[in-house]
């Protein structure tokens, strides 16, 4: 990973940033791990990613966790910020985003990327960065800029100098899917339709597209391996494994990854033989497919909240008795990939739906039959380790990244309190306290 991704600094607009000695010592820093006061946290209880603990305290110096356990000593100097009745997690992450969407019931994707210009879109990703900050999400992956070409390049380079505050943000740029496969469809011949990917056919296109997609600055390759390109409008298979090999090779060279679009078991059986690291969506996977999974250490992002929300526009009102038969669907091949033992990772598709309600994947997981320890897992250690940014987030361990939060209440019993932030520390400033 590159260095810009360690090191974001708040904005001095941002209304909430209540730290200001913080953010003057950082602006003046510039990009370098900067000279901070020591904190020591002190909540009621702490998640470090893995499990609770009661009675411990944090301790944060010039960026990192630098000590985490009972009865630490505050270092001379400290900042001491007592938070009783909280729990103290690691900075949740969510590696499922498009920050340059908005909900398609306020606007349709096709409008979104027929009638938006990238400078509307570039100034209301900037509101959604910071939301889904303020929301206790203090890294992204984001997969797509959908018709927006490398806004989300810029965006990141934008955070990455304090321009903005948001999330440490890794980004794929525009994302690849196969010729005639994606959207916006359904015009006259005579009309040239921009598309919300770049189309490519054959391994010669995939290389080449993956190599300019790298060029212009994708940390993580995204690809469509299926798309809904049926007779009927069905997810179907796209690309061929030589050519999803391509692109998997290609990324692999330069030290990327790859995130691959696979709602059907075709697609993603194709996209783990070829070697990416996590499926997107994974809707109907089977269960041999899921055992493959298992075998090559590919991660599952479900995307449970995408489908939520698209039946909520539909009109579905939310009860169990009238759910759609597609996600009746979706919670038993969700918990079918729990059972075969996927690596379950947080991945919502916000954007779909509003950022900054990007905990409503983790509630979901939740309704779903995973318990809370399970997806607060996922949004934090597993998460961290899939992104495997340097040094490390996602857990609260001595030389991890200092991004932490506080909620009210304990998410252990009760998922919902995600949503009562309390405390955002990023990269060891306080971002947002109250
Ligand atoms: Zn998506």
């Amino acid at each position: 990973m590159r260095l810009r991704h360690s090191f974001q600094w708040a904005g001095q607009t941002w209304r909430r940033v209540l730290n200001l000695a913080f953010l003057l010592s950082a602006m003046a820093a510039g990009p370098a791990l900067a000279q901070q006061r020591p904190l020591l946290l002190q909540p009621e209880r702490v998640f470090d990613g893995e499990a609770f603990h009661t009675g411990w305290a944090v301790q944060i110096e010039n960026g990192l966790i630098t000590a985490a356990g009972p009865a630490l000593q505050p270092p001379p100097q400290a900042q001491i910020i007592a938070l009783p009745g909280m729990t103290l997690l690691p900075g949740l992450l969510d590696l499922h985003s498009h920050v340059l969407l908005h909900p398609y019931n306020e606007t349709p994707w096709n409008d979104q990327v027929l009638r938006e210009s990238v400078a509307e879109r570039s100034v209301r990703a900037a509101r959604h960065l910071q939301a889904t900050l303020e929301a206790g999400f203090t890294s992204l992956r984001d997969l797509g800029s959908e018709g927006a070409g490398y806004a989300d390049v810029g965006l990141a380079q934008a955070l990455a100098k304090g321009v903005l505050a948001g999330p440490r943000l890794l980004v794929a740029g525009p994302a690849i899917v196969a010729t005639g496969t994606y959207g916006p469809k359904g015009f006259s011949e005579n009309v040239a339709v921009p598309q919300g990917a770049v189309e490519v056919s054959g391994e010669t296109e995939a290389r080449a597209e993956t190599r300019r997609q790298i060029a212009g600055g994708a940390d993580w390759v995204k690809v469509y391996a299926d798309y809904r390109w049926g007779p009927n409008g069905q997810a179907r298979p796209t690309f061929s494994v030589e050519e999803l090999k391509a692109i998997v090779d290609t990324a692999a060279a330069s030290g990327r990854r790859v995130a691959a679009h696979a709602a059907t078991d075709e697609g993603a059986r194709r996209a783990i033989e070829a070697g990416v690291s996590t499926i997107e969506h994974g809707d109907d996977v089977s269960d041999a497919t899921l055992r493959l999974m298992v075998q090559r250490g590919v991660a599952l992002c479900p995307t449970l909240a995408a489908g939520y929300s698209i039946a909520r526009y539909q009109g579905w009102g939310g009860s169990a008795q009238d759910e759609p038969a597609r996600l009746k669907a979706k919670r038993q091949s969700f918990a079918r990939a729990r059972k075969a033992g996927v690596i379950l990772c947080n991945g919502s598709d916000v954007g779909v739906f509003r950022h900054g309600d990007n905990a409503l994947e983790l509630e979901l997981m939740v309704a779903y039959g995973a318990t809370p320890t399970q997806a607060l897992r996922a949004a934090t250690a597993t998460n961290g380790a899939i992104v495997s940014l340097e040094p490390s987030v996602g857990r609260i361990a001595p030389g991890y990244l200092a991004d932490v939060i506080a909620v009210k209440g304990d998410p252990g019993s009760d998922i919902q309190v995600l949503r009562q932030i309390r405390l955002v520390v990023q990269g060891g400033e306080v971002k947002l306290q109250r």
